[in-house]
């Protein structure tokens, strides 16, 4: 089953910047796939098409089930509340405790607040923060507040969740604890989407799909990265 599929799809920012480029892409329900490549690659914006933050240009994007192009306005918020989304410029409240931080999705879907307490730290208990719920996020570790964003991005039991980077900045045994979260999810029938130029990473990667100055160079599938 197609959960995203890509065909085709090109994309340009202001001024001929070309982003990415005839794109051809089809990732399964529960897969963990990698993007990778350098850093202007394109990554971040096929991550962003696939939450409708951009539109292809030419092509066609189907996400769900649902055309990426053609969606109108009032049609995101539905597409939405089944993606968890980790972006790079996200960052916690700092006035507000883990908990709130986590329950904060589940308010915008109108989930009362008991229930929405329980589910928040339901999902702390999978990322393995239970007992940092009532801290500050200053207080924790950059590599504790990724795994705070992780359990954001599933509070409302998304299909999808599409990660920008989420290493950056953490040392090996973090980056890892982050990972083993995000596969947790997978194991659950998660599909996961993560964006990093950290090779370091891809051990438990089902697939890697390399991208370069905006266009596929090739994908691999075994265990440890071997070419496909
Ligand atoms: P990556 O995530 O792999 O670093 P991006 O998708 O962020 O790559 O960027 C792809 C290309 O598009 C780069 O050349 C980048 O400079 C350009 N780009 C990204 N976002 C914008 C933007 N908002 N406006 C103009 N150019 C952009
Ligand atoms: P709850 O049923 O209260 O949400 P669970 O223990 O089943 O508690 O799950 C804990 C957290 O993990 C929840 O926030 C939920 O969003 C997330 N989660 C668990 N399983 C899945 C799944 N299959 N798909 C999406 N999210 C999940």
């Amino acid at each position: 089953n197609a959960m995203i599929q890509f065909q085709n799809v090109s994309k340009c920012y202001p001024d001929n910047i070309v982003a990415v480029q005839d794109i051809n892409l089809t990732i399964e329900q529960g897969e963990f796939v990698f993007l990778a490549g350098p850093s202007g690659a394109g990554k971040s914006t096929l991550l962003k098409m696939i939450a409708a933050i951009e539109r292809p240009d030419t092509g066609t994007l189907q996400v769900n089930g649902q055309e990426i192009g053609q969606i109108k306005s009032a049609g995101i918020p539905f597409l939405r509340r089944n993606l968890g989304l980790i972006l790079q410029q996200q960052s916690l409240l700092r006035d507000r405790t883990i908990l709130e931080n986590v329950m904060l999705p589940l308010f915008v879907t109108g989930t009362p607040k008991s229930e929405a307490e329980s589910r928040a730290l339901a999902a702390l208990e999978k990322v393995g923060l239970p007992d940092r719920a009532f801290s500050l996020p200053p207080s924790l570790s950059e590599g504790e507040q990724q795994r705070v964003a992780v359990a954001r991005a599933i509070v409302n039991r998304p299909q999808i969740i599409l990660a920008d980077e989420p290493t950056a900045n953490l040392d090996r045994a973090n980056a890892s604890r982050v990972l083993e979260a995000l596969t947790f999810f997978q194991s659950a029938g998660v599909t996961c989407i993560i964006a990093t130029h950290d090779e370091q990473l891809f051990t438990k990667a089902d697939r890697i799909v390399f991208l370069d100055r905006g266009r596929l160079r090739h994908t691999a599938s075994s265990a440890k990265g071997k070419q496909a």
